[in-house]
């Protein structure tokens, strides 16, 4: 095992502003990692530069008028934030994808050129859009530019509990791969080896911390349906969110995080923003 601690930024791309926790939005938490040499990577990719330019569009009435609301702020776009910090959006080399949801990959075409690595059956699954659900969530429009996919079968190592876990393609050892299907078919986490420790990315696997923190699983009601609504498979999900509260209990030197909680930020509670409301122009459902 290498022993290279990487250079990990917490960017809040997203604010949905009407699925709240405990009062607060929902936030989409993305990982920008510095690596000795592949470039820059990003963990999940939040709402992109089209998605801020035209939201109805690229996330469908409902996501952006409806149950989710996201606040309109081109500058929360993963490019935006990068630029701001000085780099340029080509030393993106790598995004490493939780799965593949509208409010994870609308990034993706701000960095065309950037290998994208995702389990294979996640990809098979947005691919393919067979049900009333995944035509809904997968939207492909975000991949419409064709990105350099790089997908993975269900084979790897065990690590702290998990099984398949696998180190990717051009990309340090620092960096894994951790099916945690549920959510989506072909969900998964990312680990990290951060300079103070091994970080969990556990993308839509929990929105709760108590979901997975603590004795008992426990899920604020709005969250909660809005779980029960969107998930492929609840079997695995309660599965895989044992594993995630085992590995809290037995690793609590891991960093455990989920894509949406607004309060597992290092920094503390993001976003601290006002609620502003959009509703659609007139005659946008009919
Ligand atoms: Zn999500």
């Amino acid at each position: 095992m290498s022993y290279v601690r990487l250079k990990v930024h917490h960017l809040n791309c997203a604010c949905i502003q009407r699925l709240t926790i405990h009062g607060q939005q929902l936030a989409c938490h993305v990982l920008l990692i510095e690596t000795p040499s592949s470039g820059l990577v990003l963990v999940d990719t939040g709402l992109g530069t089209a998605d801020y330019a035209n939201m109805p569009s690229r996330l469908g009435y409902m996501f952006a008028y409806g149950y989710a609301n996201p606040r309109r702020d081109p500058k929360l776009a993963a490019i935006e934030q990068i630029k701001a910090m000085g780099y340029q959006p080509s030393d993106v080399k790598h995004i490493v994808l939780t799965h593949m949801d509208l409010d994870h990959v609308g990034g993706l075409s701000d960095f065309p050129a950037a290998k994208v690595h995702l389990h294979a059956t996640e990809l098979k699954a947005a691919m393919e859009r067979r049900t009333f659900k995944a035509r809904h969530r997968y939207m492909p429009a975000m991949w419409a530019h064709g990105p350099d996919f790089q997908p993975y079968a269900v084979e790897g190592e065990r690590w702290l509990g998990f099984e398949a876990v696998r180190e990717l393609a051009g990309l340090p050892p620092e960096i894994l791969l951790i099916p945690l299907f549920g959510h989506t078919l072909g969900h998964c986490g990312v680990a990290v080896q951060g300079e103070d420790g091994w970080l969990l990315h556990a993308g839509d696997a929990y929105f709760d911390p108590r979901e997975v923190k603590g004795p008992v699983r426990k899920c604020a009601l709005k969250v909660g349906l809005f779980q029960f609504a969107v998930t492929t498979n609840r079997r695995m999900r309660f599965y895989n969110q044992d594993r995630l509260r085992s590995l809290t209990a037995d690793h609590p030197e891991v960093k455990l995080f989920s894509a949406h909680n607004p309060f597992e930020f290092p920094d503390g509670l993001q976003p601290a923003a006002p609620y502003i409301p959009r509703t659609a122009p007139a005659g946008s459902f009919a």
